[in-house]
């Protein structure tokens, strides 16, 4: 039995890879097509194949050449709010449409695990803090909307076809290896913590912090990080979870703590002793005032213990790889 990771290039995927390898997984097999992941962010000892998931004959030859494959974890999607709402439709394709094509592959040679990447987007604005998986899923946005359609897609391709899934609804993820070997690198990065680390590095001179007049303590958005380590743990538990029979449900993943983002950035200057200037600016169209989450579930269902439970932990993490890869993977050309 052998694990399929798509999108194995990427932040999140390449930290799944990287655990699957040292937790001494015989085999791990790799598809990404390289679009936003890094060759180089995946572990030399991985079966690495380049291509679009949605491409029908390349996948069928990757589980031709790999008959050991009975589960997928799939972290291939674009995933930035901003750029889903000015073009929804790539959203949509890539995502959503990706999936279909995905399953009907899956369903053609019997693979019946998935595990995949689903979002705190799903939950658009909710009603109720803590969120909790039966919190109502009301996307504000195509990219909450993308991935709640690909976990529709899946319930029905469960009850027809038997292909068993489960969607880890993820938070805030932020930290890296802690050796500094693998971290966060997108072009052009728009996240909180990479870009506070790179004021603090010197590559930017300030951050905008958007919006300090939310309904929350100090006025800036609330969020719930969870470190890429974590987040593999729990979809090994998923895999694991599926494999011995259980029947197909959503979890979700966070630290069940808020911080808001003038508390991430005092942390951040703690954590690396520089100074990172920072500017405040016009609110984000999107943002939800809080978002944390329950993740009771996991922690009850599938035996997930978080290790990184200190932001410091996280933020010190992320500073290894920021601080070691001033240009990131540097593989742009
Ligand atoms: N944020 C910010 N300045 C930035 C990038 C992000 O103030 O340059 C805020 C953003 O408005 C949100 C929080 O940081 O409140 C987390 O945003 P991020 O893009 O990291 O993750 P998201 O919550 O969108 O997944």
């Amino acid at each position: 039995m052998s694990i399929l990771v798509l999108g194995g290039a990427g932040y999140i995927g390449s930290h799944m890879v990287d655990r699957l390898v040292e937790k001494g997984e015989e085999k791990v097999v790799v598809v990404d097509s390289l679009v936003t992941g890094h060759r180089a962010a995946v572990h030399p000892d991985a079966i690495f194949y380049q291509g679009d998931l949605a491409d029908q004959d390349f996948m069928r030859n990757v589980f031709t050449e790999n008959p050991d494959i009975d589960a997928v974890i799939h972290f291939a999607a674009y995933s930035l709010v901003a750029e889903s709402m000015e073009k929804p439709l790539k959203y949509f394709d890539n995502n959503t449409a990706g999936m279909v094509k995905l399953l009907e592959v899956m369903n053609e040679f019997g693979v019946k695990y998935i595990v995949f990447s689903s979002t705190a987007a799903t939950y658009g604005l909710p009603d109720e803090i803590p969120i909790k998986e039966t919190t109502p899923q009301r996307p504000i946005n195509p990219y909450g909307e993308s991935k709640l359609m690909m976990e529709t897609i899946m319930k029905w391709s469960d009850q027809a076809y038997g292909i068993k899934f489960v969607p880890l609804r993820y938070f805030n993820v932020a930290g890296a290896k802690p050796d500094g070997s693998i971290g966060e690198d997108h072009g052009p990065e728009t996240h909180l913590l990479p870009i506070i680390l790179q004021v603090a590095q010197g590559v930017r001179e300030k951050i905008m912090i958007f919006g300090n007049d939310y309904n929350t303590p100090d006025g800036t958005n609330v969020r719930d990080y969870v470190h890429p380590f974590d987040l593999a743990d729990a979809h090994l538990l998923a895999v694991k979870y599926l494999r011995e029979g259980n029947p197909s449900t959503a979890f979700n993943l966070g630290s069940s703590t808020g911080f808001s983002n003038l508390q991430i950035l005092e942390a951040a200057r703690k954590v690396t002793g520089k100074e990172i200037p920072a500017e405040l600016a016009d609110r984000r169209p999107g943002d939800p005032d809080t978002l944390i989450a329950s993740s009771d579930k996991a922690r009850e269902v599938l035996g997930w213990k978080p290790q990184f439970d200190d932001i410091e932990k996280i933020i010190a993490s992320a500073w290894a790889w920021h601080s070691s890869h001033p240009n990131g993977y540097d593989d742009r050309g």
